[in-house]
């Protein structure tokens, strides 16, 4: 199957599970991975059951001690070899990302290159003391050590299939830990050849797993002794049921949600910076991040700007500007989404629903950029995430009626404000309750060192998934407190 603008697998790709540095096949049912821009069958993999995941977490356990105790620069240096294996790989990961997931291959490029900086933060450690160690009383020190916590899970969703897993296992990796990724059963065929790139720099035999599969995979991996962290990253309401079910057994959990990300456009904002960072931050990646804008705050008279941007998302061109929506399911939920705002009296003034597919990708799973506009902050469409190209626009008169609006969000990912007045940024960067905020950016994610996490029900758990917050999650904080001499004076550290 050829088609304009990704090169599609040719047969079906077989995504196993790697355990103990082996290739096998899971004994759960078989899982058929579909490309969201035909509709053809591009990958199988399988549903692993309690079985694969106990033989993985073994095998992990094994590799653990060794691995805790090679010194951190020898860690990176595998690493850094992986990253090289990466950039000289890039090209058909990309490829790749774009079959399974939908997005177009520059947007599966960025992605790998964001992950790729989430490694080099990883490789930086190597050159942190990030312990520390002081006198604290004659004769007494204290000493700080970030030690490895043993077998760790990292389970995530199918909209990055490159950049979320590289969002954990580079630091995990670093920090001494054995890592056992679940991928999306959606799009697993990246992940498959990425850790083939991991087995080539050289990493020992259980050190990064995969185990592939749906929920009874997740279950089974949470509830393994074996296991001592999980990261999850997916919808809101199973990563509150899978923080609740790993905090019950007494783990650590850090589980990043869903998200409904407003931007606030201010009357005075620069009409061409806020059509374009409005336009690209719904359209991207098809509205399939939880960093998109997904509701579009119009303080007073800014009708040049909806119009701009009314205008500018005509032009898009699916296949080559926006790619597709991951599958069937998602289209239908996208669907009922639109006319449920219709129901409710919002209007649709761009209906994504009626834009033409590309050439021979007639059976794939298409929905062009959609504008509601005229909602108020009750509808569903103003509260739910709908996750595609869609943003619904609600008019407010003021910026204090925008931050109550930004206020009831249930969600805290993200909010961006456009304006040309530092007044203004500064007002909503104080009064917001999101986790990353924008100023003329309508994809505020940060940049490392500094760390990804939102907040309310886009996150469950403390801390960020990157930074320096990641290394708290995936270590261990033992002190060391020493005495070599006799001391006269009595106090509590005699
Ligand atoms: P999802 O929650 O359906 O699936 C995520 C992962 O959980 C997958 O690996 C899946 O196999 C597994 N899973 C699904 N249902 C499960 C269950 N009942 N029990 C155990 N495991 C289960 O999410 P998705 O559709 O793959 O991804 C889209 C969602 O992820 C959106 O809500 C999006 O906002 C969110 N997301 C959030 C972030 C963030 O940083 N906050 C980043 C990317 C995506």
């Amino acid at each position: 199957m050829k088609v304009q603008f990704v090169n599609l697998p040719q047969s079906p790709i077989s995504c196993r599970n790697l355990i103990g540095g082996e290739w096998m096949s899971g004994s759960g049912s078989e899982i058929k991975v579909h490309s969201p821009y035909t509709g053809h069958q591009i990958g199988v993999t399988t549903d692993s059951n309690a079985q694969d995941v106990t033989r993985a977490v073994r095998a992990a356990q094994s590799a653990f001690p060794a691995w805790k105790q090679t010194p951190i620069k020898e860690r990176c240096r595998l690493l850094f070899e992986f990253r090289q294996q990466v950039m000289n790989n890039i090209e058909e990961l990309s490829h790749l990302v774009a079959a399974e997931s939908g997005k177009t291959v520059a947007e599966g490029k960025a992605g790998i290159l964001k992950g790729l900086e989430v490694t080099e933060f990883a490789l930086s450690l190597q050159n942190m003391d990030s312990g520390g160690i002081m006198n604290v009383s004659r004769g007494v020190s204290c000493e700080v050590r970030h030690e490895p916590i043993g077998v760790v899970v990292g389970i995530v969703p199918f909209n990055f299939p490159a950049m979320v897993p590289m969002w954990m296992f580079p630091i995990a990796l670093a920090c001494g830990n054995c890592f056992v990724l679940k991928p999306s059963e959606k799009v697993p065929l990246t992940m498959t050849r990425m850790a083939e790139l991991i087995q080539k720099a050289g990493f020992p035999a259980g050190v990064f797993s995969i185990v592939q599969g749906r929920q009874q995979t997740v279950e089974a991996l949470i509830d393994a002794p074996e296991v001592k962290a999980v990261a999850f990253v997916g919808s809101s309401p199973v990563a509150l049921s899978l923080y609740k079910r790993a905090t019950a057994l007494g783990k650590r959990a850090l589980c990043l949600g869903g998200a409904k990300n407003p931007i606030i456009l201010a009357p005075d904002a620069d009409p061409a910076v806020a059509i374009d960072g409005i336009l690209k931050s719904f359209t991207g990646c098809a509205g399939q991040r939880c960093m998109a804008a997904s509701v579009l705050l119009a303080v007073g008279n800014v009708e040049n700007v909806i119009n701009g941007v009314i205008e500018q998302a005509k032009k898009l061109v699916l296949g080559s500007d926006m790619g597709a929506i991951i599958d069937r399911a998602a289209m239908t939920r996208i669907e009922n989404a639109l006319n449920a705002a219709e129901k409710a009296g919002a209007k649709i003034v761009l209906d994504g629903r009626k834009a033409a597919k590309p050439a021979g990708c007639e059976g794939g799973f298409w929905i062009g950029p959609t504008i509601i506009d005229h909602a108020n902050a009750d509808m569903a469409c103003a509260k739910d995430e709908i996750f595609g190209p869609v943003i619904t626009v609600i008019r407010v008169k003021t910026l204090p009626d925008a931050m109550r609006v930004d206020a009831v969000n249930s969600y805290g990912n993200a909010t961006s404000v456009f304006t040309t007045s530092g007044a203004v940024a500064d007002y909503v960067t104080t009064n917001t309750t999101a986790g990353m905020i924008g100023v003329n950016i309508g994809v505020p994610v940060p940049r490392e060192p500094f760390s990804f996490g939102g907040t309310k029900d886009s996150k469950y758990g403390h801390g960020d998934i990157t930074g320096e917050s990641a290394v708290e999650f995936w270590t261990d904080r033992r002190k060391v407190t020493r005495k070599w001499e006799l001391q006269r004076d009595s106090n509590w550290m005699s």
